[in-house]
């Protein structure tokens, strides 16, 4: 799946970055708001992994844009700030989840994962004529036949 992790914070992006490298995911990166906005007018991305404070405009707006545009990517929002409110208003604009800081990387890779389930391929879907594709096992057929691919 191909990611955009959109963080200011050098060493929490190349981190999140590695995890998701490690999970066999294609990941960008942007450090500012207008990056992140221009990458994803450019590139279609299956989930956004996106923090609130930026340095030009903040993640709301990044995710304002989005939704606008009726982009059907995912999108995580991680935030320093625990209030409620900041949460509703995330989640009003379309945010998908929502993970404030500081969080174990564990339960960020679970919620990427769970995200990304929502969006992919049902399970042993057949796409067209012998070709199938498992999600679930990263398992694909050609006429019953399992085809050898890496995982990403
Ligand atoms: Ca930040």
């Amino acid at each position: 799946m191909r990611i955009l992790v959109v963080e200011d914070d050098p060493l929490l992006a190349a981190g999140l970055a590695r995890v998701l490298n490690r999970g066999g995911h294609a990941v960008d990166r942007a450090d500012t708001g207008i990056r992140a906005d221009n990458m994803l007018r450019a590139t279609s991305y299956e989930l956004v992994v996106l923090d609130v404070g930026l340095p030009d405009i903040d993640g709301f707006e990044v995710l304002r844009r989005t939704r606008l545009r009726r982009a059907r990517t995912s999108v995580l929002v991680l935030t320093a700030r625990d209030g409620i409110e900041d949460r509703v208003h995330g989640l009003d604009l379309g945010a998908d989840d929502y993970l404030t800081k500081p969080f174990a990387i564990a339960e960020f890779e679970a919620r990427v994962r769970a995200l990304l389930r929502r969006t992919s391929i049902p399970s042993g879907r057949r796409l067209f004529r012998g070709l199938s594709v498992d999600t679930e096992i990263k398992r694909v057929k050609v006429n019953q036949v399992p085809v050898d691919l890496t995982v990403r």
